[in-house]
């Protein structure tokens, strides 16, 4: 799955395609996974760029992770993605 699109990664503030990449930090797995060591292999890994805004200065990761992704229980505990999606203004799927 490419996170990435083919497109200009747009601010998600104001709209604008002016963004300046700060930092790729390449594929990364999803925090809070706690693996085992026989996991390691398998583990599912997204792409992660932080980008600035040139017009609202906002500093913005915009490498979007699918929500059903990013809640699934088996990768993060339901507790913490309560947490996570009302931090991020989510609601993670039921
Ligand atoms: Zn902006």
């Amino acid at each position: 799955m490419d996170l990435r699109g083919s497109n200009q990664p747009v601010c998600a503030f104001c709209d604008s395609k002016r963004l300046g990449l700060v930092m790729d930090f390449g594929e990364v797995g999803l925090a809070g996974a706690f693996l085992k060591p026989e996991q390691f292999a398998t583990e599912r890994t997204f792409p992660m760029r932080l980008h600035f805004c040139k017009d609202c200065y906002a500093v913005q990761v915009t490498d979007k992770v699918p929500a059903d992704v990013m809640f699934e229980t088996t990768s993060i505990s339901p507790r913490r993605s309560a947490l996570c999606a009302t931090t991020l203004g989510n609601t993670p799927p039921r």
